[in-house]
């Protein structure tokens, strides 16, 4: 029997639903989820010995590729000066240092354990500093699983069809408030009505949760404009896109500056790093200077931090983000003009490494519009792509992600790939 099935049904005996992160079950696409055992550069392989490319990248962490030989070099390093002091390290300094020359917005900022942990705590530093409650998030937007947040969130959430998670209190999910992402007229009634009493509104500066959503312009800068004016915190969550879309993540792109960032995911290299900082006068609200706890055991541990610091050494390195967005470029014209040729009804795009695919005539703005797209045949061009080696998310609402490591031969030969199945889906 498939080594695959064996390992999940022992899995589904001892871990609820056998996976350890919900949308790794492979539930919205069908089928059993496929276990890894290793990694190289673009690819994968299984444990049936079987070779992928991966378009995951452990959900973007993995930016230079699996196993980058100067990242184990800094992790085996690190290690043997112990794991964990559980006191201050000139490493975690360091990482801190990097961050803040790197992403302008950032005066200050603290190390977590990741992204999940980022959010709930930069929320609690902005309702600490306005002394206001509310906050504004929006929908298919996902910032991690903590209480506040489960609210209309994005990724896993949108696979199991539930605008919330049960265990979340009403009394807690009622000071969060929703709105349609890049919806300027939703966005200034509801500041007009209660501009004045929300604490922070979040938001994923380019959304890759509920597949990929591009934010309009002038959407993310009346957003800048309306939290000044009425004193509320703007959060960029920039825990997928911080070092993914560019090295200084979206703000830098677009050139809108939050008040506080979230980061994780590419900050760790494949280890578990969060972060969240910006301005000096909000951060000094944090414990043990203000009055705002926030904590961690693990926090700026030495083998994730080294992780950390060695990936962002490389990704500075000349030219890469240009490299990396031209390799995204390729794979999604690759695949548009694939679909195109046999008329099926496809669109795709990208911003740095990151990309988005919809079975939809053109690119969804909003969650109301990605739920329209076609899921049956994303599922069964998943399930093609998967069998013929090439690993894609495993669902319709997750954006997908290229590393530095993937060639161009890789690409051409998952397009090649892609146009078989259009060809049979046509
Ligand atoms: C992944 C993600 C998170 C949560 O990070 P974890 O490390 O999984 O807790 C938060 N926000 C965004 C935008 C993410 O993509």
């Amino acid at each position: 029997m498939n080594q695959n099935k064996i390992l999940f049904e022992r899995s589904q005996k001892v871990i609820p639903g056998g996976v350890n992160s919900p949308v790794r079950a492979f539930k919205s696409v069908g089928g059993t989820p496929i276990f890894f055992k290793k990694g190289l550069g673009s690819r994968l392989w299984d444990e049936e010995g079987r070779e992928y490319i991966d378009y995951i990248n452990s959900w973007g962490p993995m930016i230079l590729g699996h196993a980058h030989p100067e990242v184990l070099k800094a992790v085996q390093s690190a290690s043997f000066d112990s794991l964990s002091f559980g006191a201050p390290t000139a490493r975690e300094l360091e990482m801190a240092e990097v961050l803040v020359k790197l992403v302008p917005s950032i005066e200050q900022v603290r190390l977590v354990s990741s992204g999940t942990e980022a959010t709930m705590s930069a929320i609690r530093v902005a309702r600490g500093f306005t002394k206001r409650d509310t906050l504004v998030k929006f929908e298919g937007c996902y910032h991690g699983h903590a209480d506040a947040l489960l609210v209309k969130a994005g990724s896993g959430l949108l696979t199991f069809g539930e605008p919330s998670s049960a265990g979340v209190p009403a009394d807690v999910a009622k000071h969060t408030l929703t709105l349609p992402y890049n919806d300027e007229e939703a966005l200034n009634a509801l500041f007009k009505e209660k501009g004045d009493t929300l604490a922070a509104v979040i938001i994923e500066p380019v959304v890759g949760n509920m597949n990929l959503i591009i934010p309009h312009m002038s959407f993310l800068k009346m957003l800048r404009e309306l939290c000044t004016k009425h004193g509320a915190v703007l959060i960029f969550d920039e825990v997928m896109t911080g070092f993914r879309v560019a090295l200084g993540g979206a703000q830098s792109l677009y050139g809108v500056i939050p008040d506080l960032t979230t980061l994780g995911k590419v900050i760790g290299g494949g280890l578990p790093v969060g972060a969240f900082g910006g301005r000096r006068d909000i951060m000094q609200c944090l414990a043990p200077i203000g009055p705002v706890y926030q904590a961690g055991t693990l926090s700026g541990n030495p083998a994730a931090v080294a992780a950390g610091l060695a990936t962002l050494k490389l990704v500075q390195a000349p030219h890469f983000y240009e490299e990396l967005t031209a390799k995204t470029k390729l794979l999604v014209e690759g695949l548009m003009k694939a679909a195109h040729t046999f008329n099926i009804k496809f669109s795709a795009q990208s911003v740095g490494g990151m990309f988005g695919l919809y079975f939809s005539e053109k690119a969804p703005s909003s969650f109301d519009e990605i739920m329209k797209s076609n899921r049956e045949a994303f599922n069964q061009f998943f399930h093609h792509m998967l069998t013929s080696g090439f690993y894609f998310g495993p669902s319709a609402f997750e954006a997908g992600f290229v590393s530095h490591a993937h060639s161009d031969e890789d690409i051409r030969r998952t397009v090649a790939a892609a146009q078989a199945f259009f060809q049979v889906l046509k």
